[in-house]
């Protein structure tokens, strides 16, 4: 059993704005605007590659969902809600959407419709860094909406992003501490990827912003990803999908098409280095479970690479008994 995704993307579809960074076009890698046959086109086609007691879920992704224009946000749903009522749907509809398009009203329609699931993009909860990448909302706007979102019994999912002009590493971390008070269930951290189209791009141009680079962000989002995770929180994407487009499109910033790894592998380097300071110099093994061998190994080796010119010539094993997410224990050689 697994859990299958239909993504079905509204590209920039009931945005007011224009965030500095987004170019929904580039990353979602459609341009044309989604109509009820493309949802049932999307379900049809999906159909041939589920098994039986998969759950599958349709996302609606991309866009400002509850802002779009009443009429097209109804045909998607309805569209959706055949599937969900079929029983082909049975993890339900997944919609993300802006922290000032959440209300009342719009929750009933969405629970009405075979909608389980509600993320919301915050970006930062730094109300200065929200004005100064035209998000149009506040952190307020995000605590609201993802309590009205529990309330009414969704799954809450909260997205932020890293490096984005005016932010530094510690109001990420704290915007991630003030998303973990809010209870979702998910997360989605996004290093800022400057994409051309955008405001963040003419600033980069005028040297004005500089985003962090990768060797940058890993730090950062490794430590992100610890802090969710300690704290129950899912993460359900760590970095923007691999896409020709994205890299096409990208000027500047922290793009890896396997960021999630590369950030797992830095918690164990950390891990490691905090048990060897005790140590004097010499060759250890780095006990791990089987699954977490080459993320203790790091990408091209530079876990053991690092430790190394630190005096640590390790070797990294797997271990049966060890299941617990990052454990690492030292053994010497
Ligand atoms: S609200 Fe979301 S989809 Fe719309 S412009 Fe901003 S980031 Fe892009």
């Amino acid at each position: 059993m697994s859990h299958a995704n239909i993504a079905v993307f509204v590209p920039h579809m009931g945005c007011p704005q224009q965030c500095s960074f987004c170019n929904q076009r580039v990353i979602s890698g459609a341009a044309a605007q989604p109509t009820a046959a493309d949802v049932d086109a999307a379900c049809e086609r999906a159909k041939k590659g589920v098994s039986p007691g998969d759950t599958v879920q349709l996302a609606f992704f991309g866009g400002s969902f509850t802002a779009i224009e009443r009429a097209k946000m109804l045909e998607l749903l309805t569209a959706a809600k055949r599937h969900v009522d079929s029983g082909f749907l049975n993890g339900g509809v997944r919609i993300s959407t802006r922290p000032d398009a959440i209300n009342d009203e719009i929750l009933s329609l969405l629970r009405a419709n075979g909608v389980r699931a509600v993320e919301l993009g915050a970006q930062s909860m730094d109300d200065r860094v929200l004005r100064l990448n035209q998000r149009g909302h506040t952190a307020q706007d995000v605590v609201g909406a993802s309590k009205l979102i529990s309330a009414y019994g969704f799954e809450l999912g909260l997205q932020m992003m890293t490096g984005l002009y005016g932010s530094t590493d510690e109001d990420c971390l704290e915007t991630a501490r003030r998303l973990i008070a809010l209870h979702p269930a998910a997360a989605r951290i996004y290093p800022t990827v400057v994409l051309r189209g955008t405001r963040l791009a003419e600033l980069y141009e005028k040297g004005e912003y500089e985003p962090p680079t990768l060797d940058e962000a890993v730090p950062l989002c490794s430590e992100l990803l610890r802090l969710f995770e300690e704290n129950g929180v899912r993460v359900i994407r760590l970095g923007l999908h691999a896409q020709e487009d994205v890299e096409r499109q990208m000027v500047a910033g922290a793009y890896h098409p396997a960021l999630r790894e590369l950030c797992q592998g830095e918690i164990y380097y950390r891990k490691a280095v905090e048990l060897l300071k005790e140590k004097p110099a010499g060759a250890y093994r780095l006990v791990v479970s089987p699954a977490a061998v080459s993320q203790a190994v790091g990408q091209k080796k530079k876990n053991l690479l690092r430790l190394a010119q630190q005096g640590y010539r390790c070797r990294v094993q797997g271990d049966e008994s060890l299941h617990t997410p990052y454990e690492l224990r030292i053994k010497e050689l």
